[in-house]
């Protein structure tokens, strides 16, 4: 029975998330949806991010917290409009919260929309909103077991970023298992490593956006 409940759920998510997909084709808008667990430095790195793509296309941000705009406000401060999110609980994004936070930007239009989710990574990978493409955010500091203990993440995201890579060398991580053990669970994943504070990798996250666009 609860299994049903379930499927009920993700199937009406769906029917939407494609609504908001044919929305983002009709308006030649490409959608990055981003995801990691809380901490992961998804905010971060995103402003740096915006920071090189902002002038070159027109970018959205749709930022999705619990509680708070603290996130949406640093976006705002770059200049890129936002659109707050807060779930009031739960723990992810679903596809009829992006319809309405689209209405948000009024008439506003897009060439690129990066949707910060929920930090989590459970049901974040099993809800499409109408993204074209998920990016998975893992940092060294979270060790190297979550593509085995959270592999659904893995398996939907079509970019990993290894995030805060300044801090390897005082960590005992091992970059190369994480690296080899989501390959294993998703073999077609491209894989970048960053540093929102040093700014290495920045420029190779660039270039696989600017590689993903729709065309026109
Ligand atoms: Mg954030
Ligand atoms: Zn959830």
């Amino acid at each position: 029975m609860k299994i049903k409940i379930v499927k009920d759920i993700l199937e009406a998510n769906d029917l939407i998330a494609k609504e908001n997909k044919e929305y983002f084709i009709k308006t030649n808008t490409t959608v990055f949806n981003l995801m990691s667990a809380p901490g992961a430095g998804k905010t971060s790195l995103l402003k740096v991010a915006l920071k090189e793509l902002k002038d070159e296309y027109r970018v959205g941000v749709i930022e999705g917290d619990i509680a708070t705009s603290i996130d949406a406000q640093e976006i705002e401060r770059i200049g890129v409009p936002v659109v707050q999110i807060n779930t009031g609980g739960a723990c992810h994004l679903d596809a009829n919260m992006i319809r309405n936070a689209l209405s948000g930007f009024g008439k506003k239009r897009f060439d690129i929309i990066i949707i910060e989710n929920v930090g989590n990574l459970v049901c974040p990978a099993e809800f499409k909103v109408g993204e074209d493409y998920k990016i998975m955010i893992h940092s060294v500091t979270e060790g190297e077991d979550k593509p085995l203990k959270y592999p659904l993440m893995f398996k939907e995201s079509s970019l990993l970023i290894i995030s805060k890579i300044d801090l390897i060398p005082y960590l005992d991580v091992d970059v190369e298992k994480i690296k080899r053990d989501a390959k294993k669970l998703n073999p077609k994943i491209d894989i970048v490593e960053t540093s929102a504070k040093t700014g290495e990798g920045i420029e190779k996250f660039i270039k696989w956006i600017k590689s993903h666009l729709r065309k026109r």
